[in-house]
């Protein structure tokens, strides 16, 4: 069923929501956008007007770590403010209603830890770009401390403790996705019997997989967003409409 409009959506969704016990949401940029978030990969993206930089150029050149390094702290205006939306404050009561044991998400913002997630119940497909990582001994740095380096420098740093390089703890383009992550993902998607795909298009691998594997898996799927995807035709409510107004009412109060 696709919902005509917000209200029918809400209805609709109240009712699969109130028989279910296993709620597992999958999240994309959509959710985000109301917080100031820009979507990366959409059409007027920042990845459609500026090239990302490839893992393999990041391993390789220090003009391209320095480069990253500049351009991450470039957004730290849209990211270092940004504050969870409606839609993240929804997840969270339902998560803390016990109604949902967790989040999978495309985003790398850390939007549903702050509005309350636990993070061990966040699993972050493209990691997270708050903090940073040495990719070779997987120490954790701040920002703040890179950004010092950086500033003072005019150099991304390497690892005090090992000299290795220290990079977001993002999946870069051509990184490979972490595959602790997947198993986890995979692993909330089959515990759950109502799986609510929110504002990813669902394109781009691994996303694809899990919408179908929940209802495979004989859950129900509801799909919130603005475009269509390709599994519209196999989900049980489809909503179009402003991913914010939808899920408010499920935001406890
Ligand atoms: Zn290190």
């Amino acid at each position: 069923m696709i919902a005509p409009d917000v209200k029918t959506a809400i209805a609709r969704l109240h009712e699969l929501v109130d028989e279910s016990d296993v709620i597992v949401p999958f999240t994309g940029a959509g959710i985000s956008t109301e917080c100031g978030i820009p979507d990366f990969r959409s059409p007027g993206g920042i990845w459609t007007k500026m090239r990302p930089i490839e893992f393999s150029d990041f391993l390789a050149s220090q003009e391209a770590r320095d480069e990253s390094w500049r351009r991450r702290f470039a957004m730290e205006e849209s990211f270092g403010g940004a504050m969870p939306g409606r839609g993240h404050k929804a997840l969270a009561s339902l998560y803390r209603a016990g109604k949902s044991p967790g989040v999978v998400t495309q985003n790398i913002d850390n939007l549903h830890q702050v509005s309350g997630i636990s993070p061990e119940h966040v699993v972050e497909l493209h990691g997270n770009t708050t903090y940073a990582t040495c990719l070779d001994c997987g120490v954790r740095y701040e920002l703040p401390w890179v950004r010092q380096f950086f500033e003072a420098t005019g150099r991304a740093p390497s690892c005090p403790a090992c000299n290795g390089h220290i990079k977001t703890a993002t999946v870069s383009f051509g990184q490979s996705m972490p595959e602790d992550a997947m198993r986890r993902a995979e692993e909330l998607t089959r515990s759950a019997d109502l799986f609510i795909a929110i504002g990813s298009s669902l394109v781009v691998w691994p996303a694809a997989g899990f919408p179908l594997m929940a209802k495979r898996n004989g859950a129900r799927l509801v799909i919130i967003n603005r475009d269509p995807t390709e599994f519209d035709d196999f989900a049980d409510l489809v909503a179009p409409q402003d991913i914010g107004s939808v899920l408010e009412p499920f935001i406890a109060r």
